[in-house]
């Protein structure tokens, strides 16, 4: 069986097929580290760790680089607004270098409680000045770019890229706005003349003091760390019309023109069902952090993205993720369950191969994981499975859905409790109902639950 993605270049769903067999080279553009990560940046970084676990899951060697973008960059669409470093540095009066290291720090740490499986490296704008300013020289030597006012530009009538869609190529409006470009799409490489004079991040170039533009580092990157062609290449939709685009048109430029990437794939948002498309620059979003003081564990949300389909809008609310955090504990305490009862070698069924066949089908159909995690709850509810099969199965399943269900262990249940517990089943079968509830109450209020089975109970955290 082969997996299929929508690719954002055909607009077509398409068969997966490296370049080298069996390897894949993905890149995703990272974080922009100047504030917490909000969960609609991780709902974009969860769909590349499902596309990694499916890769893997299709037996192939994954090799993933993801940037982190510690210089400031100028607004989120355009070459024009204000530098998001700078305006946090000022606000929480550190230096652009503190505030990039303690929200890189935060992002990472959010990774590791969501289980996204780490890139193979992480690779910081500010670590390779090189390789971006080799880049522009390699594009000034194809005469790809001018110089206006200090600043060094990308020509796009030299070389333009609409692959991707979505760049309006007739107004001058953008052209007005900066008048130093030639077209409308050019886009600033590097900038010896910023606007903001206390800008701390700057390099010696051949162009001046200064520094890089947006755009350029996840090209610079993207070759120093994969080289060219790569395979894949992801990130939420925003980033889509210009950046993805402008990615290409420099890349392309520097590779004789050849083709840089063969697919593209991007998220959609996520929504806040009160508020909109979730956004930093709102200042108005939730963390993870928020998440778990509202009660909820990040994988409560890793869980929920399993529900919406990673190109649709996925809409947030906390009946949602209440949903999600429920669902999740019994998915958690039905593996449990099934692992406390089995034992023996694994007992294959037909109906079993059918789950597999169906769950993989709806993998490799562009990572359908709504239809894989609704499979997943046939197989536990369905009693013509052994129940080490369904281990098996789960066991599988997990590697895309990256719960770690393999390393779950039980509640620890204190022995206060278990004696409660045993104190309340032995009023139960006397038929002293009154004492069984005000026990069964009374557990409940430290945390556990009991259900009763027909001569004995489950006890389990709540
Ligand atoms: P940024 O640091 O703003 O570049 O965002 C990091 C990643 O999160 C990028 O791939 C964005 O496209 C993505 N992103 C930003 N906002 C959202 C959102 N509301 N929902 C999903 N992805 C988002
Ligand atoms: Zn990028």
């Amino acid at each position: 069986m082969s997996l299929k993605v929508y690719n954002s270049l055909t607009k077509k769903k398409e068969t997966f097929k490296p370049i080298v067999r069996g390897k894949v080279k993905i890149y995703s553009c990272g974080p922009t580290v100047y504030n917490y990560i909000h969960i609609g940046n991780h709902r974009t970084f969860l769909m590349s760790d499902f596309l990694k676990r499916a890769l893997k899951f299709n037996k192939f060697k994954v090799k993933h680089i993801m940037n982190i973008t510690d210089i400031g960059h100028l607004s989120s669409d355009a070459d024009a607004g204000e530098d998001k470093m700078v305006k946090a540095a000022m606000k929480e009066g550190k230096s652009v270098w503190d505030i990039a290291r303690f929200y890189t720090k935060a992002f990472k740490n959010d990774l590791t409680d969501l289980n996204i499986e780490t890139p193979n490296k992480f690779t910081l704008a500010t670590e390779n000045l090189r390789a971006q300013i080799n880049m522009i020289k390699k594009l000034e030597k194809r005469d790809y770019t001018y110089s206006a006012d200090g600043n060094i530009y990308f020509d796009t009538s030299k070389y333009s890229n609409n692959k991707l869609g979505g760049l309006n190529t007739k107004s001058k409006s953008r052209v007005k706005k900066d008048p130093n470009k030639k077209n409308r799409n050019d886009f600033i490489l590097w900038f010896t003349k910023s606007k903001f004079q206390d800008q701390e991040m700057k390099w010696n170039s051949p162009w001046g003091y200064g520094y890089p533009g947006w755009h350029i580092e996840c090209s610079a990157m993207a070759n120093k760390f994969l080289g060219a062609p790569i395979d894949i290449h992801t990130g939420g939709e925003d980033l889509k019309h210009i950046h993805h685009n402008n990615e290409i048109a420099q890349s392309e430029a520097a590779l004789d023109r050849k083709p840089w990437v063969n697919y593209w794939l991007h998220g959609a948002f996520l929504i806040d069902k009160n508020k909109g498309k979730m956004a930093r620059s709102s200042g108005d979003f939730i963390t993870l952090s928020k998440l778990k003081e509202a009660g909820f564990e990040p994988l409560d949300f890793r869980y929920l993205s399993l529900g919406t389909h990673y190109r649709k809008q996925m809409i947030f609310s906390k009946t949602a993720m209440t949903s999600a955090k429920n669902s999740r504990k019994k998915l958690y305490s039905s593996y449990l369950d099934l692992r406390s009862k089995t034992r023996g070698s694994l007992k294959a069924s037909k109906n079993g191969e059918k789950y597999y066949t169906q769950f993989e089908t709806a993998i490799n159909d562009d990572l359908n994981l709504p239809t894989s995690l609704a499979i997943t709850w046939k197989v536990i509810n369905d009693k013509k499975i052994p129940d080490n099969e369904k281990i098996y199965l789960l066991l599988r399943f997990d590697e895309i859905f990256g719960f770690n269900l393999k390393n779950l262990k039980p509640d620890r249940i204190p022995f206060s409790i278990k004696q409660l517990a045993e104190k309340r089943l032995k009023a139960r079968l006397k038929k002293d109902f009154k004492t069984a509830d005000k026990i069964r109450k009374l557990i409940k209020a430290k945390g556990f639950e009991l259900e009763d089975t027909i001569k004995s109970y489950i006890l389990k955290k709540k």
